[in-house]
């Protein structure tokens, strides 16, 4: 049927042309979602330590790693040795900056993909948008979706390409930063001894950088194996990133979790191991990811300022923006390439807000209606094939993109132990209770996800105390406090990158290159003007957060009605200062990276106070 409004026709499907009725659907969402909202909320998760401690040590770098203390001054430190700290490093390179210090947990530069090695490992989002700086690197990845090898070998190319190897600090824990008002910089201390003065700190943690655990009972009592996927064994399971676990033919495992990690590993295990079952509380979205090899006609068609483009077209697509085409063109895109069917084109302009959200949600079902039954055509037992469906809109979790893990269910040996949303019961000595039943088994892999929404300082693992004496901790003790997600005011030169209070779009490093971007045009501009310190004013920094809460009640009502996860607080999205939303700008990416070009344009770093 037609529908004429103020400025456009647009048409809507029958429920008998959908193929479903989109007023049951929503009622079967709704009650999916109630399934599952706990009281605990994020409180149900544990920090990893005690027993658990050594889920977090570097199984990449032999033992006994030692150098000597650090005592000396460099203009400025980036903590963080991942996409976030490299493109910081390479921005400020190409601002001028010789004297650049990245300090990084871990033996190498990597971030998340220096930890994170499991087997199938790769990116969702499309390589030649999700490497960044290709054209900087004269790089093209080996495939449309590259895997984690090729992506961790890129960096450490980035590393030598900007010299950041030269002067970095790997295997050090920074253990504090404090602001020594005197001298106007920051003395940065770390688990090695190290006490280094910095005019400019930049930080790129990693949002989802410590592993978590359910806290279920019993999980101390467990006495098989055990690890978190973030630092896959691969010393028990044999194997590689590539799979092969050889020596799991005689064992019986169990993963708990089936987000975008498990989505990808589970083939490797279920293929490998003797038994395997997977526990699922809530199914992932699993679209189709064909992926490819690199056309080299293709790379060869590119012209300069191609990738730009790309990102850009990525961004403003998934944005709800208007392009002429769809460049990336998968999964990711679909909903949008569905929205434009109906509307004629992408934005639908002329359409009324609530119009343009009824249709939205209406492509945002077809693509889910088309997710659940690639779920019922791949896998052959019909009732684990319902429980694979995902009944929530597609953005409410991360969507996942595979062509082999629903297959794993078609194996001998591999069984799907469904929830029905209520997750694992306990824990016993032997294996895994769930619906009441015991499951006997010789290794438990955690594939249960990383912390978010707890306190910056905590994931951190170190405080930072700026002018007279305010530690962060204290400070952001209710919730972040920014401008722009860059700045807090008390600590000067001081530089936040990644969910703090900033717009990110799915595809992770475009926001961590804009945020690179804006921190180097920052220094510069304190470099040229000669700037002892640069400091957001109180006034600047409310008025952020402000717009923050404001924008943050759009995302609120989405998140709202959405199963329970880490990007809705796991169900208690009611209040905008806490959780992942907390973090990121309700206006959309395409708008806040708008803002921030606006402002590096005007010139008079408003809001920035000088001395
Ligand atoms: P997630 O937090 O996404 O998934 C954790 C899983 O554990 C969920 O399925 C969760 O269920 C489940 N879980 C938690 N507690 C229990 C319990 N008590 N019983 C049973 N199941 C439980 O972590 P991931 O490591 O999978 O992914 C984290 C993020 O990393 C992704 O969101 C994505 O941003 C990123 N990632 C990116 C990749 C890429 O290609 N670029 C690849 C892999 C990850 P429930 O859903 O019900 O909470």
């Amino acid at each position: 049927m037609s529908q004429q409004t103020t400025g456009s026709v647009y048409r809507v499907k029958s429920p008998a042309e959908l193929g479903f009725d989109p007023d049951q659907l929503r009622d079967k969402y709704r009650r999916e979602r109630d399934k599952r909202v706990r009281e605990d909320g994020p409180t149900q998760y544990r920090e990893i330590g005690a027993q658990f401690a050594h889920f977090v040590d570097d199984p990449y770098v032999e033992p006994g790693f030692t150098r000597e203390p650090l005592n000396d001054e460099v203009e400025v430190i980036v903590i963080g040795g991942g996409f976030g700290g490299l493109l910081a490093g390479a921005r400020l390179r190409e601002a001028g900056v010789k004297s650049i210090r990245i300090i990084e947990k871990g033996g190498d530069f990597g971030g998340t993909w220096y930890w994170n090695r499991y087997p199938g490992a790769a990116c969702d989002i499309e390589s030649y948008i999700y490497l960044p700086l290709l054209e900087e690197m004269n790089f093209v990845p080996k495939e449309k979706y590259t895997h984690a090898p090729e992506i961790l070998e890129y960096c450490s190319k980035i590393g030598q390409k900007y010299d950041l190897y030269a002067d970095a600090c790997f295997q050090t824990d920074v253990t504090a930063m404090e602001w020594d008002e005197e001298e106007s910089k920051w003395i940065v201390t770390t688990n090695r001894g190290d006490r280094m003065k910095a005019r400019f700190v930049a930080m790129s943690n990693g949002p989802l950088n410590k592993p978590k655990l359910p806290a279920v009972e019993g999980i101390e009592k467990y006495k098989g194996h055990t690890f978190h996927t973030s630092r896959w064994d691969y010393n028990y399971t044999g194997g590689d990133s590539n799979g092969n676990l050889n020596k799991l033919g005689d064992k019986r495992v169990a993963i708990i979790g089936t987000g975008a990690t498990a989505v990808q590993c589970v083939w490797h295990v279920g293929s490998a191991a003797k038994q395997l079952f997977v526990f699922q509380r809530t199914p992932s979205s699993v679209d189709v990811r064909a992926n490819r090899p690199t056309d080299p006609e293709w790379v060869k068609s590119l012209q300069p300022g191609w990738q730009k483009r790309r990102i850009d077209n990525f961004n403003t697509l998934l944005a709800g923006g208007e392009q002429d085409e769809d460049l990336v063109g998968d999964g990711w895109t679909h909903i949008f390439r569905n929205l434009a069917g109906m509307t004629g084109n992408i934005k639908g302009s002329g359409l009324t807000p609530s119009e343009m959200a009824k249709l939205t949600e209406l492509a945002d079902f077809e693509k889910m209606q088309e997710v659940r039954g690639r779920a019922e055509s791949i896998v052959k037992d019909k009732a684990t094939a319902e429980a694979l469906k995902p009944y929530y809109r597609q953005f409410c979790k991360r969507p996942t993109f595979d062509d082999k893990y629903l297959n794993t269910y078609n194996l001998p040996g591999v069984t799907l132990v469904d929830t029905q949303g209520k997750g694992v019961e306990r824990m016993t000595e032997k294996g895994v209770v769930a619906n009441g039943v015991e499951y006997e088994v010789d290794c438990v892999i955690f594939a249960t996800g990383f912390e978010v929404g707890t306190n910056y300082t905590q994931r951190s693992g170190y405080d930072i105390i700026g002018r007279n004496g305010i530690r962060l901790a204290d400070k952001w003790s209710d919730g972040l406090s920014t401008y722009h997600g860059f700045y807090t005011h008390g600590f000067p030169n001081c530089f936040f990158m990644g969910f703090t209070q900033t717009g990110f779009p799915p595809n992770f490093t475009h926001m961590l290159n804009e945020q690179a971007t804006h921190v180097s045009y920052v220094v510069q501009q304190a470099r040229e003007r000669k700037l002892a310190t640069v400091e957001v004013t109180q006034e600047a920094e409310d008025g952020w957060v402000n717009t923050m809460r404001s924008k943050a009640r759009l995302g609120a009502r989405f998140y709202k009605e959405c199963t329970p996860g880490y990007y809705n607080n796991e169900g208690k999205s009611d209040d905008p200062t806490k959780g992942f939303l907390a973090g990121s700008y309700g206006g959309g990416a395409d708008e806040f990276f708008n803002i921030l070009e606006n402002w590096r344009k005007d010139g008079g770093m408003k809001g920035i106070e000088t001395s």
